[in-house]
């Protein structure tokens, strides 16, 4: 069936799906409402289709949107810096000046290296902890995403919550075909936030055990943020066996503070991945670390490379964006407009006597359909109303506001208390036709 609002995305999509396998560059775009569409421009929150729809934008492009779209003084760098060249196969000034920013700020970034996605600076990580330890295996969590290569595309995909088998040896299900089976020798999956599991497996396993990779707040799955006293028990722990602490910084860096999540739940890891909001939507990443870490590469002995490293534009971006972040500190604001949008839902809810959960903490916001008065884990998160959610998601796009459609909402630097009141008095509209 045509949907008129979006007629002119659909259009293009038939064209696209000629020459664009199923008309998108990535397995995410697919699932816009009420298909992939496309977009013209985007300024500050706002963004624009072809089919002239507005959205007040809360998916922040997957979240690297940090400041807003179309941010005038990042595009202004980007351009400046990308007049002197693109890229030279090479060193250049701007890029020490953003690791000595990193260097700085980040608790755990010693040493740095550059690359151009979350997804593969995971994979030099592990590598290295790997090199490190002689072992092989890391521990990941249900419900944690690190990127779609081999070894970590598993285990955001469970049917159901009863088909995770048994709490501590969770099953894990491939997210894709063509994986190879091996590649699910390479970790053990765990609950998250359940110190006393972690414990116990290390104690009998610690010797496979090379790196435990932990988003420190799980943004992927419900938004739910450690128990007290949990990064720092991972973080003891990995003293104790000499196994490398990984957090995927991925979402929360630059989003829960200039120093990330480790600066705000004040522990160190050995390693951390930066993507997203660095670069304010140009393709830039780190893997960051300790010295003692980061010497394998240093050394030669792990190979870390690619042609596109700190290209110029995204360089330029990234300092660009790091220091407007600095120079501005919108994290007051933020964390203001989250705690404003995450009460101004819950009380919905009440009035309503509606079921939606509404957890998250800072700028990132998540809503779920659920009879509980806060969920803990991955299991409960499966357990989650998908057909309601999708009905809010897409009663709200319908209504100009965008949300991820797993029911995560970003906000901005560029973010202000009316947008925020625009999306309750949109969200109140469209729960009233759920209840
Ligand atoms: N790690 C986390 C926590 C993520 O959320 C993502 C992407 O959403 C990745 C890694 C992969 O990053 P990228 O999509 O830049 O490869």
């Amino acid at each position: 069936m045509i949907n008129n609002r979006y007629k002119e995305s659909g259009s293009w999509l038939d064209r696209a799906k000629k020459v664009l396998a199923s008309g998108v560059s990535s397995e995410f775009r697919k699932y816009n409402h009420p298909h992939a569409l496309f977009y013209t421009h985007g300024k500050g929150v706002y963004l624009w289709d072809v089919d002239d729809n507005e959205y007040l934008d809360f998916t922040l492009s997957q979240g690297p949107l940090i400041l807003g779209h179309s941010n005038q003084e990042v595009l202004d760098a980007v351009n400046d810096y990308s007049a002197r060249g693109q890229l030279f196969a090479g060193q250049h000034q701007q890029e020490i000046e953003l690791a000595e920013w990193m260097h700085r700020v980040i608790p755990s970034a010693e040493l740095m290296r550059f690359c151009l996605d979350g997804s593969e600076a995971v994979q030099t990580a592990i590598r290295v902890a790997r090199a490190k330890t002689g072992k092989v295996k890391f521990i990941r969590f249900e419900g944690h995403y690190h990127g779609w290569l081999d070894n970590v595309a598993w285990g955001i995909s469970a049917p159901s919550p009863d088909a995770l088998g048994e709490r501590g040896h969770p099953a894990v299900y491939p997210w894709s075909k063509g994986l190879p089976p091996h590649a699910q020798d390479e970790f053990l999956t765990l609950p998250w936030n359940d110190l006393e599991l972690v414990k116990a497996t290390l104690k009998d396993r610690h010797q496979e055990v090379a790196a435990i990779i932990t988003e420190p707040m799980m943004c992927n799955s419900g938004c739910i943020p450690p128990k007290p006293g949990f990064l720092q028990g991972l973080r003891s722990l990995c003293d104790q066996y000499g196994i490398a602490l990984i957090f995927d910084e991925v979402i929360t860096g630059f989003r829960l503070g200039l120093s990330g999540a480790q600066g705000l739940f004040q522990v160190t890891p050995d390693m951390a991945i930066f993507a997203k909001a660095l670069g304010s939507g140009y393709p830039i990443s780190a893997i960051v670390g300790k010295q003692v870490w980061m010497e394998e590469i240093a050394s030669g002995r792990v190979i870390h490379a690619g042609t596109m490293n700190s290209c110029n534009p995204t360089v330029a971006a990234a300092l660009a964006t790091v220091r407007i972040l600095e120079r501005d500190n919108p994290y007051p604001k933020m964390f203001a407009l989250g705690e404003k949008l995450r009460a101004g839902l819950r009380q919905l809810a009440e009035e309503m006597g509606i079921n939606l959960l509404v957890q998250g903490l800072g700028p990132v916001i998540h809503t779920g359909f659920i009879d509980r008065d806060n969920v803990s884990e991955f299991r409960e998160v499966l357990q989650y109303d998908g057909a309601k959610l999708k009905l809010f998601v897409s009663g709200l796009h319908d209504a100009g506001i965008r949300v991820i459609g797993r029911g995560l909402w970003y906000i901005s630097s560029a973010h202000e208390p009316e947008h925020i009141d625009e999306a309750l008095a949109k969200s109140r509209e469209v729960l009233l036709r759920l209840t």
